[in-house]
């Protein structure tokens, strides 16, 4: 035991501060029983991916009550990323993604429970690795790469479990003598955990998710902290999440297979452990299989997608729950209206197999989000995206506000509000045939309606329309017309007797629309037409008979 104490003086002669001392200068929360804190613990290696953003947001619905905090796990230096902090924090944001805790900026952070950044913290991951030393339960190693490299041939040459330990762990049971004759040596060594792990030996633990899993002990000597001092991931995660008392850790299932160290590193350690929740990767249906959502086949993988198609935060949001719980959208039927964050949200409702993205669903219950909004809310978020994204739209919102708030308030605001902007890059064309500069004046006239009939329809309907009349009026208007140029008064009367008419009045409505508005499928043609004013209105009729003359 003096021999072990001696050791983790010699290895560590300038940590002086205790397990205990970070015990108390990170107390338990004060939190009510059952509360979540949890966190997202990106490394700054990359760009943030949709299955991270899954993961933030999980974390972020799960602690709506707790404490979400955002930990930056930057040990791995030699893989960062310039600005790659800044990434992930304009990442969260750009989602809504709050956090209560945490990394805020580049050189910022917030919270009792900090450094939150991994890179600050090497004098805390010492102190637990210095005890674990004088426990007997670490040991300086310092067995050189090509050494490990030998004996990892060896071990696949014979089919053996890959890494150190048993009889590989050639230096568990050095003296701090020893230890101390390499050092002055020049020799480099990393600290190894003592695993008390045995062969054969089974680990039971439950996922919130997945439910029980059962895995092998781990027997490895695993690596704490690095030749530079700095912590390895699992070592720093355990200590992390000690100190900053999370309670649930979520994060993408890749990581289930390092449970076993992780709990083995609670236990050495004397922490509680927390509950593992392991999101499942999200899918991708593909020729009639499934496969993970790909960074490089699938641009909605990118975070940057979302901005540019120009979905609003608000609907990626639902989406992001009915990926997250399925019963979201029965939820939703039935509270309509209803904030979202009072949707009760549950680990267990999560697919164990993996969510599958559906671009299609996006755009639905994108469809539906914006048909909520009232015109402002539509004209705001879509100028401004257009101000990043698509110039030329801008100018035409801007130029007359007036104009482009009435075209949005078509068929808004009503009981059955229409569905048709998915997105803002669905705007231009939306709103084309409202403005010279968008619209190509191609008409796109029915194929059952002759030209002469077209005419005909046409020139009665400049001779009856009233650009001031009152929308109750304008269907009667129309419909009468119909029948008397030879068209059954409803769908259902030609039904009734297709050889007595021309057609019905949906046709001869239809030509109507084709004139003023170029397509077949419209909002409100009434309403359209009050947008445009009678000018317009007739100049466009004139023009489609003009051209079909
Ligand atoms: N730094 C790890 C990663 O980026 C975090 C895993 C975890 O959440 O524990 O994958």
């Amino acid at each position: 035991m003096t021999d072990t104490i001696d050791m983790a003086n010699m290895l560590f002669e300038n940590i002086s501060l205790t397990p205990e001392d970070y015990e108390k200068k990170y107390p338990a929360r004060n939190l009510k029983e059952g509360t979540v804190v949890t966190r997202f613990a990106p490394s700054p290696t990359g760009l943030l991916h949709f299955g991270g953003l899954f993961a933030a947001f999980i974390g972020r619905i799960a602690a709506s009550d707790g404490v979400f905090y955002l930990r930056i796990e930057d040990t791995d230096k030699k893989r960062e990323i310039e600005n790659g902090v800044q990434m992930i924090i304009d990442g969260l944001n750009a989602f809504g993604i709050n956090i209560d805790e945490g990394v805020v900026s580049r050189n910022e952070e917030k919270g009792e429970y900090g450094p939150y950044t991994q890179s600050k913290r090497t004098e805390i991951y010492q102190a637990f690795v210095k005890r674990l030393v004088e426990q007997g339960l670490a040991y300086p190693c310092f067995m050189t790469e090509e050494e490990i490299a030998e004996i990892r041939k060896a071990q696949e040459e014979e089919k053996l479990l890959p890494g150190i330990y048993g009889e590989y762990a050639k230096y568990r049971d050095i003296t701090a003598g020893e230890a101390k004759r390499l050092i002055d040596e020049g020799r480099e060594y990393v600290v190894r955990l003592k695993s008390p792990g045995r062969p054969g030996g089974r680990i039971k633990f439950k996922d919130m998710i997945k439910g029980d899993i059962e895995m092998d002990e781990n027997i490895l000597d695993v690596v704490l902290l690095k030749k530079d001092g700095t912590p390895t991931y699992h070592f720093a995660h355990a200590v992390d999440d000690h100190l900053m008392r999370t309670t649930h850790v979520i994060r993408g299932d890749e990581w289930i297979s390092s449970v076993p160290i992780h709990l083995q590193l609670f236990r050495v350690c004397g922490f509680k452990p927390v509950k593992y929740v392991h999101i499942s990767p999200i899918l991708k249906e593909e020729n009639g299989g499934k496969r993970k959502l790909s960074k490089r086949k699938n641009p909605e993988a990118a975070l940057s997608y979302y901005e540019e198609q120009g979905y609003p935060k608000g609907a990626v949001w639902e989406y992001l729950l009915t990926l997250a719980n399925s019963n979201y959208e029965e939820w939703r039927k039935c509270n309509r209206g209803a904030d979202t964050g009072k949707f009760p949200f549950s680990f267990t409702k999560m697919s164990k197999a993996g969510a599958l993205f559906d671009l299609a669903k996006l755009n639905d219950i994108s469809k539906t989000y914006i048909s909520t909004l009232n015109a402002e809310e539509v004209f705001d978020m879509a100028a401004k995206w257009a101000k990043e994204y698509d110039n030329d739209l801008y100018s035409l919102l801007a130029e007359d506000e007036e104009y482009a708030l009435a075209i949005f308030a078509i068929e808004r605001g009503g009981k059955k509000p229409r569905k048709d902007i998915a997105k803002w890059t669905d705007v231009r064309d939306y709103i084309a045939y409202f403005y010279s500069e968008l619209w190509n004046r191609q008409r796109d006239f029915a194929e059952n309606v002759p030209n002469d009939e077209i005419v005909k329809i046409l020139t009665r309907y400049t001779e009856i329309y009233d650009p001031d009349g009152a929308p109750e009026d304008w269907f009667p208007a129309v419909r009468q017309m119909s029948v008397d140029l030879g068209y059954a008064a409803s769908p259902k009367e030609y039904k009734a007797s297709p050889e007595d008419y021309k057609g019905h009045v949906g046709d001869v409505s239809g030509v109507i629309r084709a004139a003023v508005t170029g397509r077949r499928n419209t909002p409100d043609l009434y309403e359209i037409m009050q947008v445009l004013g009678g000018t317009e209105t007739l100049r466009r009729i004139d023009e489609a008979i003009e051209n079909i003359k």
